[in-house]
C-alpha cells in the first residue's frame, strides 16, 4: 500500500484584512501560547498590528515582530524563524 501524501499547507500564524487581526488557533504559535509561552504568538501580533496601523509592506512589519520578538526574550530559534521569513519575502 502507498501511502498518499497530499500537498504540504503552511497554514498562517495570523492574518489581518487591515482592521481585524485573525489568529489561527491551530497554529503551533498559538498552541504554545495556551500552554503559557505566548512570546512568538505576541511577536506574531505585532507584525500584524503594524500593518493595520501602517500598511501592507512586510520588511517594517518583520522589524516589528524583531523587535518585539527581542524585548520579549524569545528564544534564538524563534528569532532566527522570522529572520528567514522576512528574508523569504524580500525574493
Ligand atoms: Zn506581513
Amino acid at each position: 500500500m502507498t501511502a498518499e501524501r497530499g500537498p504540504v499547507i503552511k497554514l498562517t500564524d495570523a492574518f489581518t484584512d487591515g482592521t481585524t487581526i485573525f489568529v489561527n488557533v491551530r497554529s503551533d504559535k498559538y498552541k504554545r501560547a495556551m500552554k503559557g509561552d505566548a512570546i512568538a504568538l505576541a511577536g506574531v501580533i505585532a507584525h500584524e498590528a503594524w500593518h493595520v496601523t501602517h500598511g501592507f509592506a512586510e520588511a517594517p512589519a518583520y522589524l516589528e515582530q524583531l523587535r518585539v520578538l527581542r524585548v520579549l526574550g524569545a528564544t534564538k530559534s524563534d528569532i532566527r524563524a522570522v529572520e528567514r521569513a522576512a528574508a523569504q519575502s524580500r525574493r
